[in-house]
């Protein structure tokens, strides 16, 4: 399928699409559209990233548009997602392909007011997009009647289940008419995700846009238990005892990210930082700096780490780790390009075990665990059969408030490796001529001032966590040898 036309859609959303600048359909709309244009259920197994909110969006607001209601504005849609953040994105699509048509939408969630929800389901909506709780909710207070559903989108459906979602979701499904179109998107398929197809989905497609194998293969990956208070010192030890030449830091917010660069920067460790507050010139210096070797480390947000493509990535640390197990996958694959090694280290605090949890189910494996550094805090380690997500007090917002980011790099997640497996070859044959000299995890480099990676901190484990602490603090040299120079002291 190579052009939207083909898929029979409403002049009016091409028109929008194209005004969108979205001339081929990604393969999971390739295959979705046709299904749900011939009136069939679909079971999906996608995730954020590959297109599936036009792949449903569409094809549901041509169904609206061409089949008007006998009467009034009842709701004929409704797209059921488990986080608030979800909700608002495919609301914001919604608007933009249906910017032609003459549908309303809304979108209902949980933890703000619900006045001006209620006033916008009086008003009349065609689609709405709602959380399973605000729902059940505006239901039981007679603000929603599901009684005219002739669609309904479940998505994210195992996120929806791990939430605790599930009995709410039943309670919806027999709200709604028994005969309706339904969609069911799910990143993985565990088994009670299977059992609530059957449940709901009648002779569905089947679509599969699994991702392919994370390539983590050649990144040694490092996990470490720490409180959150000792993360910097962590990270400063670990990149003095490494002498890591290439480095990307990833924290959550953009106020984390400066204020560690410039943390880094006091103790003598040439950093930058690159975020979403600073301007476009100050995001390309900042750049700069770091392709030609001026600062060893960039401290990233994930927004803002898109646009950052160097090759000789030695390290990433996950300094705050992601709620997106994917967005781990996402960082880690900074390093060890075009054939590269490389070195991942996440620091976990106890609030963060969730997530830890997450990204191991993710991987397949476990990562293995620095316990012998300075400052291990046992507390962090996942309880036994934790469950991935959020546990009570965990950061929230970061890159899930506006997406994972991941939507710019559609081909890491599409079927087409082919256009990859070019870039690849292209890489590999640029690399030919060009000096290998980089550094590389564990090997010296012959180049000036561009120490090589290394194995875990052996050299600091003698140091108590005091030591650790002034040594950094004193130390301002001036450059990259200098402060090999004084690591060799702190030892002698
Ligand atoms: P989603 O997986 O639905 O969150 O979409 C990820 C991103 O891809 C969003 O920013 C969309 O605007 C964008 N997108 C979706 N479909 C296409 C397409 N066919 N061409 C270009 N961009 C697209």
């Amino acid at each position: 399928m190579s052009t939207f036309t083909e898929l029979h859609l409403d002049e009016r959303i091409l028109e929008a699409l194209d005004a969108e600048g979205y001339q081929t359909p990604t393969p999971v709309q390739a295959e979705t559209i046709p299904a749900l244009m011939d009136g069939r259920d679909v079971m999906g197994i996608a995730q954020t990233g590959t297109g599936k909110t036009a792949a449903f969006a569409l094809p549901i607001l041509h169904h609206l548009a061409t089949e008007r209601p006998a009467s009034g504005r009842p709701i004929r849609a409704l797209m059921l997602t488990p986080t608030r953040e979800l909700a608002a994105q495919i609301g914001e699509r919604l608007r933009v392909y249906g910017r032609h048509l003459p549908l309303y939408s809304t979108v209902i969630f949980g933890g703000v007011g619900q006045s001006p929800q209620v006033k916008a389901l009086r008003r009349g909506v065609d689609v709405l997009v709602a959380t399973p709780g605000r729902l059940l909710d505006l239901h039981n207070q007679g603000h929603v009647d599901l009684g005219d559903i002739q669609h309904f989108v479940l998505d994210e459906a195992d996120r929806m289940l791990d939430m605790g979602f599930s009995k709410d979701v039943e309670r919806i499904l027999r709200l709604m008419p028994k005969r309706r179109q339904n969609l069911m998107f799910s990143a993985t398929m565990p088994k009670a995700i299977g059992t609530l197809a059957n449940e709901m989905l009648y002779q569905p497609v089947s679509v599969d846009i699994s991702p392919e194998a994370p390539t983590t293969d050649r990144i040694e990956q490092y996990v470490s238990f720490v409180r959150k208070g000792d993360k910097r010192e962590l990270l400063i030890d670990l990149l003095e005892g490494q002498m890591v030449s290439c480095g990307i830091v990833f924290t959550r917010t953009k106020h984390g990210a400066n204020r560690l660069a410039k943390q880094l920067e006091k103790v003598g460790i040439p950093a930058d930082s690159i975020h979403g507050d600073k301007s476009q010139t100050a995001r390309t210096r900042a750049l700069n700096r770091f392709r030609n070797g001026e600062v060893f480390i960039l401290v990233a947000t994930d927004i803002a780490s898109r646009g950052i493509d160097v090759e000789d990535i030695t390290h990433v640390f996950n300094f705050d780790l992601p709620n997106e197990p994917e967005v781990y996958i996402h960082r880690i694959g900074r390093t060890a390009r075009a054939g590269r090694e490389g070195l991942a280290y996440a620091f976990c605090d106890e609030t963060e075990s969730g997530y830890l949890v997450g990204i191991q189910r993710l991987l397949g494996h476990e990562i293995e665990v620095l316990e012998d550094q300075p400052y291990h805090f046992e507390k962090a380690r996942p309880k036994p059969g934790q469950k991935p997500g959020r546990v009570k007090g965990s950061p929230v917002g970061g890159p899930s408030r506006r997406g994972t980011g991941r939507g710019r790099d559609m081909r890491r997640y599409n079927r087409g490796g082919q256009k990859r497996n070019e870039q690849q070859q292209r890489n590999n044959n640029s690399n030919r001529g060009r000096n290998n000299n980089r550094s590389r995890p564990g090997q010296r480099s012959d180049q000036p001032n561009r120490p090589s990676g290394g194995r875990p901190p052996q050299s600091n484990r003698h140091r108590g966590k005091q030591q650790g602490r002034s040594n950094a603090s004193n130390r301002r040299p001036s450059n990259r040898s200098n402060r090999r120079q004084s690591r060799r002291d702190d030892r002698s």
